[in-house]
């Protein structure tokens, strides 16, 4: 098999064979979230996606040859706002909102990654770096904040495809007195109140947001690494402005060789977004659906399509897990997974087209040899599915279940007698109610059996 991987790579617009810069020591850096707020399900998906990737190089390269840093930003205007809003201090807050994520990832089966940097933990490189800067004449002081000055780098607009006349020309930097030019950011500003603060050169204050990927990323992963991650809303302006940063403070030709971006995920066709109140958080899946389901669910479509998020999708993942546990066996020593098997995660994370080959092994599997079994269960479970046994992922429906089990019975019993004196209006009520509470009960051989939808 050809054991070349292929990601479409942002920066130069086309799907390009995976070199790393060392193949013993790969590099990928993710951005993580800012935890103001519970995380919703569309933040769910790049820790799918990356999780995914992340096994992936571990498969090709083994597992000890890469770092997967994601970081936590806990200093930033969103989380102030919050804090101020719940009437809670910024580090309560943080903390909570860092625990549910946490508990989230968990939840979603993903992995836990080899470092996750927590902004406020790496101030003083931030502040290093943008000492480089301003020495380097990249970045300047006006009004105790300090902008990075987009003109002195010629690359700027390279990642996002935009030019610097287009942008100011339609206003998509922020404005601001304090600048020399519009499309300027922020790498430093004053914390006014009782904001939070450091001692910096330039005074009490906070970092801009971007500064702190292009600081924690180099203690991480070097000056020049491979892979960069994020959703897409993510590339303009932040990743732009972190290519900017690190570039120009490290004095380097590049900085991360492949930018990969997940696309949205959409409700019912409309995009998710606080303003539309459409979000849907993680914790509130909890209890209710199973966590594989949600992440089979995040895998369906290709990372870079919108992915389209309704009831039907959710029915059809739980679905296709409720088959594919007929053939569960507990496996004392994963199988290996056939090269071909493995093919379409190799190119582009095509995830579709793994549960695509995932469903005509389970063909296969649901044959009855055991080997096949084990190869299919081997193979789930790569993807973190099936990595439950099969008597948690029954457990955890009967808890979520509506009606407890003696009631199930008590019921089921009540339908019995009336189906005896050919109460068939009265066992149909019954039936109908169970069904209600997703029990489907089944006759068979004159015995009834149940089991949760
Ligand atoms: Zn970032």
């Amino acid at each position: 098999m050809n054991k070349d991987i292929f990601l479409t790579n942002n920066l130069s617009n086309k799907k390009e064979k995976f070199v790393p810069i060392d193949k013993k020591k790969i590099g990928m850096y993710v951005c993580g979230p800012t935890v103001y707020d519970n995380p919703h399900i569309g933040n769910a998906r790049p820790l799918v996606i990356f999780d995914i990737l992340f096994k992936v190089l571990k498969c090709r390269y083994g597992k000890d040859s890469v770092t997967y840093v994601r970081n936590i930003t806990d200093v930033d205007d969103k989380i102030i706002k919050s804090s101020q809003e719940n009437n809670i201090s910024i580090s309560d807050l943080t903390k909570k909102i860092i625990n549910n994520f946490i508990d989230d990832c968990d939840f979603l089966i993903c992995e836990i990654p080899s470092e996750q940097p927590k902004a406020t933990e790496h101030i003083n490189l931030m502040i290093k770096m943008i000492t480089e800067l301003m020495d380097k004449g990249f970045a300047y002081k006006n009004s105790k904040h300090i902008y990075f000055q987009v003109n002195k780098f010629s690359d700027y607009g390279k990642l996002s495809n935009k030019k610097l006349k287009d942008l100011i020309a339609g206003s998509r930097v922020a404005v601001s007195d304090n600048k020399k030019n519009p499309e300027d950011f922020v790498l430093w500003k004053p914390s006014i109140h009782n904001e939070p603060f450091w001692d910096s050169p330039w005074g009490k204050g906070r970092p801009g947001w971007h500064i702190e990927c292009s600081a924690m990323s180099k203690k991480f992963l070097g000056s020049e690494f491979d892979i960069h991650g994020g959703g897409i809303d993510l590339l303009f302006p932040h990743h732009e402005n972190e290519i900017a940063q690190s570039r120009c403070a490290n004095d380097t030709k590049a900085f991360a060789n492949y930018w990969v971006h997940n696309a949205f995920i959409t409700m019912s066709g409309e995009k998710m977004s606080k303003s539309q109140g459409n979000i849907l958080s993680i914790k509130d899946f909890k209890g209710k659906i199973n966590g594989q389901i949600l992440r089979l669910a995040l895998m369906s479509a290709h990372y870079k399509q919108p992915l389209d998020w309704n009831d039907k999708l959710l029915e059809e993942c739980k679905n296709t897990i409720e088959k594919w546990y007929n053939v569960y066996l507990p496996l004392k020593v994963p199988s290996k997974i056939p090269d071909d098997m493995m093919l379409p995660l190799y190119d582009d994370l095509n995830t579709p087209g793994y549960i695509a080959n995932l469903h005509k092994l389970f063909d296969r599997a649901n044959e009855g040899v055991d080997n096949d079994k084990k190869i299919f269960i081997s193979a789930c479970n790569f993807i973190g599915i099936l990595n439950q046994t099969k008597k948690e992922w029954l457990d955890f429906k009967k808890k979520k279940s509506l009606i407890s089990e003696v009631d199930i019975l008590k019921k089921i019993e009540l339908r019995n007698k009336a189906r005896k004196t050919q109460n068939y209006k009265e066992a149909d009520k019954i039936r109908d109610e169970l069904l209600d509470k997703e029990v489907l009960i089944e006759d068979k051989d004159g015995k009834t059996s149940w089991k949760i939808k």
